[in-house]
């Protein structure tokens, strides 16, 4: 077995050494992109790509303004309010969350305070909880620093929770949010606009399609991919990293890598060869790094290694 990872090493978003030590005292400044009228994302830090910084979006309406997601801490979260003071005065009526993870979510209570109601899925549950609510601040706060936390608290527990398909129209624009399944996490949503056909897909997408399913499963980031092909997005807005040129492409890089590393997985299991072996191929996990992508690659293979053999075993039920 693998030893337990440190609940540091969970939290999906970027942890990096240099991160833990990081200069606190300038807060992060954010130049929202324009993806249609109205529209924007604003990208935490297309500098390290899937392994940077999460990304967010806003929606403005005449009747106010839809966020999606809230960045990784207070700090961030103001930054990002800063960032939509510049492009409209409208009041923020609701705050989408696209999952519970930490780097999306520790910004919240920046939007709570400015008089938003939080749409997510009721189930919060990460790995990177499962120490307890203290223990995740604990870690977050040497994540990103004690300043950059100040003011911090749990901001995440919907008013409007969704658990299927709910369509939120505000200010004649209409907001399609829907939860595909727990594939990156029990608690996915995805914010579909279906006139401009842009998607905020969270971390469902990341840049370099190597997704996360540590907290979710690859059978349900399948079925996810599948409804997001049928949506035909003009624009899709990945929850890490740039947004791709070909919002179709990225989709299918996604299906490539988790179909192949679940033919892998399935392959090593029907052979009986026991997990060390079916991960040796792969390299090394980076040590301080779990967002890099040979860390991904090792935890999700770990992951799916264990779904193949309850599948194999005829115990799909009883994943954790
Ligand atoms: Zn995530």
């Amino acid at each position: 077995m693998t030893p337990l990872p440190t609940l540091l090493s969970l939290l999906s978003g970027l942890v990096t050494a240099t991160s833990v030590s990081a200069d606190t005292s300038r807060p992060p400044t954010y130049t929202p992109r324009r993806l249609a009228d109205g529209v924007y994302a604003v990208l935490g830090d297309t500098g390290r790509g899937s392994e940077g910084r999460s990304n967010a979006g806003f929606i403005v309406t005449t009747d106010g303004v839809v966020v999606v997601d809230a960045l990784a801490s207070p700090r961030e979260g103001e930054a990002l309010l800063k960032t939509i003071r510049r492009v409209t005065t409208q009041p923020v009526r609701w705050l989408v969350l696209t999952h519970h993870h930490p780097d999306h979510t520790f910004g919240a209570v920046v939007f709570r305070r400015a008089g938003a109601k939080v749409i997510a899925h009721p189930d919060t549950r990460t790995l990177a909880s499962e120490g307890g609510p203290d223990a995740l601040v604990a870690d977050w706060v040497r994540v990103v620093g004690l300043d950059a936390m100040r003011g911090f608290e749990f901001a995440d527990t919907p008013d409007r929770p969704v658990t299927g398909r709910d369509t939120l129209r505000l200010g004649g624009r209409t907001i399609v949010l829907d939860h595909p399944g727990a594939a990156h996490t029990a608690g996915d949503l995805i914010v579909w606009l279906p006139k401009e056909r842009v998607l905020f897909a969270g971390d469902l997408l990341i840049e370099d399609g190597v997704t996360m399913v540590v907290d979710g499963s690859a059978r349900a980031l399948r079925r996810s991919l599948d409804l997001l092909d049928s949506l035909g997005a003009r624009i899709v807005v990945p929850g890490h990293g740039a947004i791709p040129a070909d919002a179709a492409a990225l989709v299918a890089r996604t299906r490539a890598y988790i179909t192949g590393l679940e033919d892998d997985m399935r392959s090593a299991v029907e052979r009986g060869v026991p997990m060390e072996g079916a991960l040796a191929a792969l390299p090394p996990p980076e040590e301080n790094r779990p967002a890099s992508l040979n860390s991904r690659r090792r935890r999700n293979a770990a992951r799916v290694y264990v779904e193949e053999e309850h599948a194999y075993m005829g115990l799909e039920d009883s994943l954790p």
